[in-house]
């Protein structure tokens, strides 16, 4: 075992090896700490770049069309999969009647068919902007509907825009950069879906496939990307782009949340459940919604028992790089969008005083909520993306939930849930009849 120090308290190390199940509240939580800290206007200049981006998007792909070019998704009520849930508690009362039960439905957003839409695209359009500028084809602040013209097209396709990827984020990456008339090339590990590689291939995109995990994927990438000066290597790890793209997007969550009338504030406090990956996406969700709620959203990760990454990074609580590997965990997990072993170490410090903590899955959990999902509501998210499902349920009913809300004196009797749902749409139907299937037998078994 590796002898990187870190701080992790026993008990908590002990039920991490164990590959048992955990709500970790994150001690730092609220605290003064504060370093690298994204400067706030960030956010508002990629929801800027993004408005600036809707012309261009629905020339680009004219599925867009009939949302004007934004790319959102829906706020949907998820109040049968919350009585479902209250029924299957036969020994305890729980009267939840006055909290909402959201879904974020970004396994539905369009083109890219998961939560890497935001991000990826952000990327790809900030790059394509810089050189438009560089070119002089555009001038600061103008719609990017230039970027679609001929002598654009023209100069991206001496560029090439590169990344490593498990799938989800390949698959932003590269179709957008191939719609825009770069060379895309996506670096994938061998076990990546089938159906992924064929999708981007189908769109002109390079697929290189890699022996090893994620991160070994992402390593091949940048080394190659960095041989050569025209192409752009999209750094899942260490990307300010990818994570304001992300961050865009809680301004729009919070118009839905006031449309729908549900109050955030003391007595409404909003809690939020992102799956969690290398961190990206939900840290830069997490520091969105923190910029406009403040103390009054409680924000937590989900990630598989095996690949902990950003649990681990945050109760090692050192500058040092601590991996789920250096504690003796293997990242294996059928939540391929998750299996990550390190996280990312932009995100990581930034999380550090905003994230209210992070619960731990096991795989037959996803199958099992993925499953109560789509018979309660009809909705079918892949299994990284059912990671949050969880997360209301041990709010209402763990130990060490009650506890964190005990001591912020928060009462959750009015509370509204959001569970961010982070892909699905584009998996194949018999892919997803599999997912189904499993958590029928998981269900049955109990
Ligand atoms: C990428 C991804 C995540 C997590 O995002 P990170 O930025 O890697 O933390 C969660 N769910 C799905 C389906 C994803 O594709």
């Amino acid at each position: 075992m590796s002898a990187i120090p870190h701080n992790i308290p026993l008990d908590v190390l002990t039920t991490l090896r164990n590959l048992d199940p955990m709500l970790w509240i994150n001690p730092d939580y609220a605290s003064a700490f504060a370093e690298n800290i994204p400067d706030r206007q960030e956010i508002l200049t990629a929801q800027h770049r993004i408005a600036r981006s809707a012309a261009l998007l629905t020339q680009l792909f004219p599925e867009l069309t009939a949302s004007q070019g934004i790319i959102e998704s829906h706020l949907i009520d998820l109040s049968v999969f919350k009585q479902q849930w209250v029924e299957s508690q036969l020994n305890s009362n729980y009267d939840l009647s006055q909290q909402s039960w959201l879904l974020k439905a970004d396994h539905a957003l369009p083109i890219a068919g998961s939560v890497k839409a935001r991000g990826g695209f952000h990327e790809v359009i900030a790059i394509a902007e810089q050189i438009a500028l560089q070119h002089q084809l555009i001038a600061p602040h103008d719609d990017l509907i230039q970027l679609a013209s001929a002598p654009a097209k023209k100069i991206f396709s001496e560029y090439s825009i590169a990344v490593g990827s498990t799938g989800n984020l390949g698959l932003s990456i590269g179709i957008m950069a191939a719609a825009l008339g770069f060379k895309a090339i996506v670096h994938m590990s061998v076990e990546a879906k089938e159906w992924k590689k064929q999708r981007l291939r189908s769109r002109g995109v390079e697929v290189v496939e890699h022996t090893g995990d994620y991160a070994a994927a992402v390593e091949a990438g940048r080394q190659e990307a960095l041989a050569n000066p025209k192409c752009h290597f999209v750094d899942d790890e260490q990307s300010l782009l990818l994570f304001l793209g992300y961050a865009a997007c809680a301004a729009h969550l919070a118009e839905q949340l006031a449309q729908a009338q549900h109050v955030v504030d003391a007595e409404h406090p909003l809690f939020v459940y992102i799956p969690c990956g290398v961190g990206g996406a939900p840290g830069g969700i997490c520091f969105g919604l923190k910029a406009i709620f403040a103390e009054h959203v409680h924000c937590f990760f989900a990630e598989p028992v095996a690949s902990p990454c950003m649990l681990v990074q945050l109760a090692a609580a050192t500058d040092q790089a601590v991996s789920v590997y250096d504690i003796g965990l293997n990242n294996q997990t059928e939540a391929d969008g998750l299996a990550v072993g390190l996280a990312s170490s932009l995100v990581s410090p930034i999380m550090r005083s905003q994230l209210s903590g992070v619960f731990t899955v096991a795989d037959d959990r996803l199958y099992e909520n993925l499953y109560q999902l789509h018979q309660a509501e009809q909705i079918q998210l892949e299994p990284s993306a059912a990671a949050a499902l969880h997360g209301p349920m041990l709010i209402n009913s763990s130990p060490a939930a009650q506890a964190y809300l005990d001591s912020h004196q928060i009462n959750i009797k009015h509370a509204t849930h959001v569970i961010w749902s982070t892909g699905g749409s584009l998996v194949p139907a018999e892919e997803m009849q599999k997912f189904q299937a499993r958590g029928l037998q998981i269900c049955s078994r109990k």
